[in-house]
């Protein structure tokens, strides 16, 4: 079977599972290969029926990268069958509680796992009223002034906690910046999501490239170019073509996304982060992206899980 073959019956499945509301197959994870693995594709409002926003690369059958980790991610995480231990990297996009507020107890639930190697953690630096990623772990974790100080041992490596090795990137970086060297490489770059520092990720295992946009406009010609030739470029579809106003700078309309991805040149375009004002008329609203995107268009769900072909 072609890549190409592969994957259009891999996307065709995913449409139907999708469409159907049925329950997700459980595909993840393939014992060979790099996958993404939705944990959550809602928003911040609990009324889309979905958790709110994260991201598994599993990569020959160990959940290696955590992208994001909104409420409701820790569930799913559980669900997904995903370990603490096996996790190289965790990348946080910013510090809106849909994207960060289940880290906690997903650490906490790590503290169980046996995990003995520090974790890296990624995260924008400060800007405007939000705080750094050190601030933000701070806030929660310092020994006597942090919400959940009990598990401090994640700063600095004690009682049996593994420490978390962070790295911030500034909302002002122009450039791409290396978060992760390895077997896996990531790198991080800012994107516009009105005043919130925000990063995406792209997430490089051999010929494979998976890109997380994050929240963002779609203004930044910086992050066409950081999307280039993504085998997988992961967008999100919060708001209908008819938003105005904040929406609009916070968030990339259909007509926007399928922009970027089109002038990114990406391989399959995932759609997530849908809310109510987006899935009221998702039809209408995918079909806009589709109509500005020739290449193939996954509507995400919770959990549905999407095999990576290696395109060597
Ligand atoms: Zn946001």
């Amino acid at each position: 079977m072609t890549y190409k073959t592969s994957l259009l019956l891999l996307v065709s499945g995913l449409w139907t599972v999708t469409t159907a509301c049925a329950e997700p197959a459980r595909q993840c994870p393939p014992a060979d290969g790099v996958a993404l693995q939705v944990l959550g594709s809602g928003g911040p409002i609990a009324d889309d029926g979905r958790a709110s926003t994260g991201y598994i690369v599993w990569i020959d059958g160990r959940s290696r990268v955590l992208v994001d980790a909104g409420g409701g991610t820790f569930l799913r995480f559980g669900e997904a069958e995903a370990s603490f231990v096996d996790m190289d990297f965790v990348g946080l996009s910013h510090f809106h509680t849909d994207h960060s507020a289940d880290f906690p107890a997903l650490l906490k639930s790590g503290n169980f796992s046996g995990r003995e190697e520090p974790l890296p953690v990624a995260g924008p630096g400060p800007g405007g009223p939000f705080p750094g990623l050190g601030a933000w772990l701070d806030s929660m974790l310092a020994a006597r002034s942090g919400a959940y100080g009990y598990l401090s041992g994640y700063l600095d490596g004690s009682g049996r906690l593994v420490k978390l090795l962070q790295t911030e990137v500034a909302p002002d970086t122009e450039e791409p910046v290396r978060v992760l060297d390895g077997e896996i490489t990531i790198d991080a770059l800012p994107v516009p999501h009105a005043i919130v520092p925000a990063l995406g990720y792209r997430v490089t295992v051999g010929d494979v490239s998976i890109v997380f946009a994050s929240d963002q406009n779609g203004s930044s010609e910086a992050f066409t170019a950081f999307a280039k030739d993504a085998t997988l470029l992961v967008m999100h579809l919060p708001i209908p073509e008819g938003a105005t106003g904040a929406a609009i700078k916070l968030h990339a309309r259909p007509s926007d996304v399928a922009r970027v991805a089109r002038e990114a040149g990406a391989g399959t375009l995932v759609l997530s982060h849908f809310m109510a004002r987006s899935l009221a008329d998702l039809d209408v609203n995918v079909g806009i992206v589709r109509t500005g995107f020739e290449g193939e268009v996954v509507v995400a769900s919770d959990l549905a899980c999407m095999p990576v072909p290696d395109q060597s």
